[in-house]
């Protein structure tokens, strides 16, 4: 543990170890949505969207990796069992039952939007109390910004195909 590291933070270290490992959750079920996404998306677009929902999963990943780094910094363990991410996850899980493009990409626009009200949430709370958390946290919310962007636009461009078609 980070011991100096530890006692520079100016919060309930314990509360936020609870933050992050609900993220990590957060992290880890978002990988395998856009994981198993991308096994079974079927529609027009089909090939585009699969390179983007297999990037982002990568990209979850990576998140996971950073907070799990920092929650072990900070004396905490990380989330040990996938029985606990259904359990402690603020975003939840959409399995993509339904295959279509469209649906798929609306899943996971949804599961952004909540990652980065999530993310601002927690930026509010370290912004002061523990700027190396909050500088991690910049960083993801970075990209989950840049993922519902990269989705909506895939949307609208299969709109647009759609449209044009008719
Ligand atoms: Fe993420
Ligand atoms: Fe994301
Ligand atoms: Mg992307």
């Amino acid at each position: 543990m980070a011991e100096i590291g530890r006692a520079i933070v100016k919060m309930d270290v314990e509360e936020l170890l609870k933050h992050l490992n609900k993220a990590l959750s957060d992290e880890w079920l978002a990988y395998y949505q856009y994981w198993i996404g991308a096994k079974v998306v079927k529609g027009p677009m089909k090939d585009a969207v699969i390179s983007e929902l297999q990037l982002h999963a990568t990209e979850e990943l990576t998140h996971a990796e950073l907070l799990a780094t920092r929650i072990i910094q900070l004396g905490g363990t990380p989330v040990l069992s996938p029985d606990e991410w259904l359990k402690i996850t603020n975003c939840g899980y959409d399995a993509p039952v339904d295959h279509y493009v469209e649906v798929i990409l609306d899943q996971n626009i949804k599961g952004e939007q909540c990652a980065i009200r999530t993310y601002n949430k927690l930026m509010d709370i370290t912004r002061e109390a523990d700027p190396v958390t909050y500088n991690i946290i910049l960083q993801i919310i970075t990209d989950e910004v840049e993922h519902e962007e990269d989705l909506a636009a895939l949307k609208e461009d299969l709109q647009l195909m759609l449209l044009r078609r008719k």
